[in-house]
């Protein structure tokens, strides 16, 4: 397993209570769109029981600069030190890991059904397949609580603009507690919101990732849908 010294570039805030952390990209570290990374802090000034390494979904495409990864900040010792340590703090990641790619057949489309953080891998994925032009029609279906939850969210839709080949379609849950506009859809991912999109669910690749219950749920409403198994394609956020 090869392992690279790095430093924070920069941290931003992609959504309320979520952060973007963007790394210097180390020499040769080269990712396929999808894959994840580990993060391992180096003598950092505070620890807990989880230790100081975590996985992340690369969120930046492999075309970009910056190596990327955005997590729900909550209050662990690995969190709070990326919150707030100077960005010259050396890090060490590990990979690219796994095989969460998009599929190379481009006559199937593929649906990538997400669930708030779930979103990271599907940022480069969809990125990436725009720079590329890939043939691929690709369905984002994104539900949050509120747009203020939602990462990535202006991006997500502004690259429909680029890509013709590309849908958003984004869903709120909880829109009487958000202070924003909001012209889409509302409530869950249904099996009705997907064919008003795709008319037969049987044609496409599905993807999902984030915390196991989500993706789990996600699993039932393609089962429920009569999606078979080898078309659905998971990444799971264990640790969450
Ligand atoms: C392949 C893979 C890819 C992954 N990709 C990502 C990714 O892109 N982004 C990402 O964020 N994670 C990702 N993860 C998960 C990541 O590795 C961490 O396990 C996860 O972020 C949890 O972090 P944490 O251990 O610091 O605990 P957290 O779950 O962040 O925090 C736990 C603490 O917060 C408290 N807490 C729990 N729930 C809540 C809540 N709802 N509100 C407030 N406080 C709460 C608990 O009391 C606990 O003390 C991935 C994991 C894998 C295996």
């Amino acid at each position: 397993m090869t392992k690279y010294t790095t430093k924070l570039s920069q941290r931003r805030e992609v959504a309320e209570g979520t952060m973007a952390f963007h790394l210097e990209r180390p020499a040769g570290f080269q990712f396929k769109a999808g894959q994840y990374m580990n993060v391992t802090l180096i003598d950092p000034p505070e620890t807990d029981a989880e230790g100081n390494t975590r996985s992340f979904s690369i969120a930046s495409a492999p075309f970009e600069a910056d190596l990327v990864f955005a997590s729900r900040m909550r209050n662990t010792a690995f969190k709070h030190t990326f919150k707030t340590s100077d960005l010259s703090r050396e890090l060490r990641i590990s990979g690219p890991f796994g095989s969460f790619t998009l599929h190379t057949n481009a006559s199937r489309p593929a649906v990538f059904l997400v669930g708030g953080i779930g979103i990271t891998p599907f940022r480069s994925i969809i990125l990436q397949a725009t720079k590329d032009k890939l043939a691929h029609k690709l369905y984002l279906f994104y539900a949050n609580r509120r747009p203020e939850d939602a990462a990535f969210l202006d991006e997500l839709q502004t690259v429909e603009k680029q890509n013709p080949n590309y849908k958003f379609v984004g869903t709120m849950t909880d829109m009487r507690n958000s202070q924003r506009v909001w012209q889409g859809e509302t409530g869950h991912i249904t099996p009705q919101m997907l064919t008003k999109w795709i008319p037969d669910l049987k044609g496409p690749i599905y993807y999902s990732a984030g915390p196991p219950g989500m993706v789990a749920a996600i699993r039932q409403l393609l089962a429920n849908s009569g999606v078979g198994e080898d078309d659905i394609r998971t990444e799971e956020f264990t640790g969450y």
